[in-house]
């Protein structure tokens, strides 16, 4: 069995206001990107990691951080897109035959290896899972006007993180006919993998377990937060 990991790294996340890219901001001394790639390094399962990035930083992601780190799994670095699913898209096709594939937000430093044996069990019983958490508040839709439409029922509702994983024959077959919906302009907003699945196929995706500590770095309180976890988790 084949299990190759996506880690994606493109794209520059405005709401950080940094000049530098999210995924390459420093947490106690290393990029971002470095955690999440130094766990998939360590997982015995995952055997090979695409890493996608902007087309302007392959050079520097190979020399000063796939060769500086030592990360053997990394076997391709690739230029992803405009977005997200465009670079998902460019990881599928770089990843080769493989059975399994792990698509991880590089933005997420601490996804761990309990996180990865659990979606492993999942994904090898039903196809296709995400890893999230239970929300903690409350969550409204708004209307147009700003005033509150609905108040969904709390206890089915779900933040969601990555990874998200999937038999990489399904994920495969979803994004062909995602891209064909984009190119006849009758596409979805597509905000995560699962919805690709959800949308092009008739496989229900999994809910698994993540952690609250498995964030994404969007804005500059977060990267307070990831040092704090970087250190109770002793990651540096
Ligand atoms: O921007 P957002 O927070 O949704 O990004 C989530 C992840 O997707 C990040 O790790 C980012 O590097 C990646 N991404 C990407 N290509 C894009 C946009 C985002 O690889 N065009």
């Amino acid at each position: 069995m084949k299990n190759v990991a996506i880690v994606l790294a493109a794209g520059r996340g405005s709401r950080m206001h940094s000049d530098v890219a999210k995924q390459y901001l420093l947490i106690k001394g290393k990029p971002v990107i470095w955690y999440s790639l130094s766990e998939f390094e360590r997982c015995p399962f995952i055997d090979e990691i695409v890493l996608v990035t902007g087309t302007d930083e392959i050079e520097y992601c190979r020399a000063e951080i796939v060769e500086k780190y030592g990360f053997r799994k990394v076997k391709r670095i690739v230029a992803g897109g405009k977005e997200r699913y465009h670079s998902v898209r460019q990881g599928i096709l770089a990843a080769g035959e493989c059975d399994y594939l792990y698509i991880h937000d590089g933005a997420r430093p601490f996804v761990s290896q309990e996180i990865l044996g659990r979606a492993r069990d999942a994904v090898c019983a039903d196809r296709a899972c995400v890893v999230g958490m239970p929300v903690k508040d409350t969550i409204k839709l708004s209307d147009d006007d700003g005033f509150c439409a609905e108040t969904p029922d709390r206890s089915h509702l779900w933040q969601i993180q990555t990874p998200q994983v999937f038999s990489a024959e399904l994920i495969r077959r979803a994004y062909e006919d995602l891209m064909e919906a984009v190119d006849k302009g009758t596409a979805l907003q597509v905000t995560d993998d699962a919805m690709v699945v959800e949308a092009m196929t008739n496989v229900k995706v999994r809910l698994v377990s993540g952690d609250y500590s498995n964030i994404k770095i969007t804005t500059p309180e977060d990267l307070k937060l990831a040092e704090l976890f970087a250190e109770e988790v002793g990651r540096s």
